[in-house]
């Protein structure tokens, strides 16, 4: 459904959240990635009514003519017949049962995942095909799934990564506005832990002016410990494309002031190394203070696509969580 854009999208159905979403059938459902320390990527949904003004998934919007502002997160498209053609690839001879990421262009638990229950479904194909998984999600609807993560966990691996950059409830209400509060979804990771299931914290993306700084930081992480995830790992927010359109656009229109930081902060895709640095060493710093353990594969994954981008090579990457560890 490529041509035409939001236009063509005559079925779409509008529902009480006010976004549309439109079903779609698929022809594939693993995505394979390169570059990132997981083999295959899933994704059920793709626009996201999350709708956060940083999300790196606003650029992958426009590969269905469709633009990286309202439409990301108002048009939501539906692979209805997504765990069907799952369970095909999964019961292939040839499948190796490399390593699965769902949820790396959209969250598989927004909200519309109440009604079709899309990763529920694929949880279940992958516990049945032994396929191991790491799952980032704002969504605490997936405490609803304990039971199937907890038996894909037995039967092959699985680590839920929640999403929660910051505690801070002013940089939530404006940089993520169709989120659960931030307090919930560490309420969520804690049900998770205690049903069994891997589950910690990504403070992905710190965000800064908004999110970044010290008392902000060290509240956030303090919070994480104290609903017992598992782990915590961190990534400061880059800005491309698409992304970087709309992030610099709602900068103009909210906080105008700003503007001329951001530009000076973002001459790439990402903050200076400097930066970045300062910002990760702090958050070590909190991190054993707090007693929490780290996702050092965060930086291998990060590192990883940045390297490749900069070096301008060609990889297969379909849209992917970079910004998140895995
Ligand atoms: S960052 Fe995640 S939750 Fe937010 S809009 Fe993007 S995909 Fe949705």
């Amino acid at each position: 459904m490529k041509a035409g854009g939001t236009a063509a999208l005559t079925e779409a159905e509008r529902r009480a959240d006010e976004a549309r979403y439109q079903e779609v059938v698929c022809r594939t459902a693993l995505n394979r990635v390169q570059v990132m320390p997981f083999e295959w990527a899933l994704n059920p949904y793709r626009g996201c009514t999350h709708g956060c003004h940083y999300c790196f998934a606003r650029r992958y919007h426009v590969q269905f003519e469709m633009n990286s502002d309202d439409e990301f997160a108002s048009m939501i498209l539906v692979k209805r017949n997504f765990v069907e053609v799952l369970r095909r690839e999964l019961d292939r001879p040839g499948w190796t049962r490399g390593h699965v990421a769902l949820g790396t262009a959209t969250d598989p638990y927004q909200p519309i995942e109440g009604h079709y229950r899309l990763t529920r479904g694929s949880i279940e194909a992958l516990a049945a095909g032994r396929t191991p998984i790491g799952l980032v999600t704002k969504g605490p609807m997936v405490v609803r799934d304990r039971d199937v993560l907890k038996a894909l966990s037995d039967a092959a691996g699985c680590t839920v990564y929640m999403s929660v950059p910051t505690v801070d409830e002013d940089a939530w209400r404006i940089l993520e506005p169709g989120t659960a509060h931030p307090l919930q979804r560490l309420r969520a990771v804690r049900e998770l832990v205690d049903a069994g299931v891997n589950a910690g914290v990504l403070m992905a993306p710190i965000v800064p002016g908004f999110s970044s700084s010290r008392t902000k930081v060290e509240r956030t992480i303090k919070a994480i410990a104290d609903h017992g995830a598992r782990f915590v790992g961190c990534n400061v927010m880059y800005l491309q494309d698409g992304t970087r359109t709309h992030f610099m656009k709602f900068i103009e229109r909210e906080f105008p002031a700003m503007r001329s930081r951001f530009e000076r902060l973002y001459t790439r895709k990402y903050p200076p190394d400097t930066y970045r640095k300062e910002i990760k060493a702090m958050v070590r710093v909190l991190q054993d203070r707090y007693g929490l353990s780290r996702r050092e594969d965060a930086k291998g994954a990060e590192d990883a696509e940045a390297q490749s981008a900069e070096a301008g090579r060609a990889t297969t990457i379909d849209p992917e969580q970079v910004g998140f560890a895995w």
